[in-house]
């Protein structure tokens, strides 16, 4: 298959980036190991760490995806808190669900298959939202942010863990040439699936950097954004607030 996502319209990339995520899903953990040497795995336990999410809170980890944040999350809330894990693709979520169960993590958390730009949720739910590597995939970002803010409980948070622009020229010269060369490389061999992963080089390029990030959150209706770089900016957290 070629998924061939340069100039589609905007109502079939929901569908594309469908087919993307269940063709990825079995090998998604292994993948994300291989493409950042591990990093990933700091990344997130770092997100959670800094995110000030407390036991008793209830959480919704939106694009949840395989439950990598949702592990971490589930013994920061505690007995009295909980964790929905919220994506559109049910082959994610099955993974995700069946890996979290081996591992005995069952009370205290939820798994639902919805679209970020139309939470089910009624207003004011959760104390924090966290994203991890999701955003990027949404089509109406937009919409999403505004449907979060009302979800979130007033001062609650948004967390959002996101690939966003490299700093330093040098480094995004390296970062381009893994990315485009060798990352389609490892995704062939190692999946059989060289497009999914050319379609993840891309959609990182085109995804909004830092500031404008920021300046989407601050339309939602979020305040107070703060951001702060990981690894020379390969990754960025924004932390906002509902008024
Ligand atoms: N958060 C997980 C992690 O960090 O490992 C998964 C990240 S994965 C790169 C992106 C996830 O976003 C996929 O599981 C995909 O199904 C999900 N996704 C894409 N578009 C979505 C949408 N509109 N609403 C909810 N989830 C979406």
């Amino acid at each position: 298959t070629h998924f061939g996502f340069r100039d589609v319209p905007v109502g079939e990339k929901q569908k594309l980036v469908g087919q993307v995520f269940t063709s990825v899903a079995r090998n998604y953990d292994l993948m994300n190991d291989l493409m950042s040497f591990g990093t990933h795995r700091l990344w997130k336990r770092h997100f959670v760490a800094t995110s000030g999410v407390r036991r008793g809170d209830h959480v919704l980890d939106l694009a949840g995806g395989t439950g990598d944040i949702a592990a971490l999350l589930h013994p920061v809330v505690g007995e009295t808190g909980e964790v929905v894990v919220g994506d559109i693709n049910a082959a994610m979520l099955g993974v995700g669900r069946d890996r979290l169960t081996d591992r005995g993590l069952v009370a205290g958390l939820r798994w639902a298959q919805l679209n970020a730009e139309r939470l089910p949720f009624p207003d004011n739910s959760f104390d924090a939202v966290t994203m991890a590597f999701g955003l990027r995939n949404v089509t109406d970002k937009d919409q999403a942010l505004a449907d979060i803010c009302r979800v979130l409980k007033p001062s609650g948070r948004l967390l959002v863990l996101e690939f966003s622009k490299v700093q330093s020229e040098a480094f995004g010269k390296l970062y381009d040439f893994h990315s485009f060369k060798i990352l389609p490389r490892l995704g062939q061999l190692f999946a059989g699936d060289a497009d999914s992963y050319q379609y993840l080089a891309e959609s990182i390029r085109k995804h909004p950097d830092q500031q404008t990030l920021k300046g989407m959150m601050e339309r939602a209706g979020f305040g107070k954004v703060e951001v702060r770089n990981l690894t020379n900016g390969i990754v960025a957290i924004h932390r906002a607030y509902k008024f």
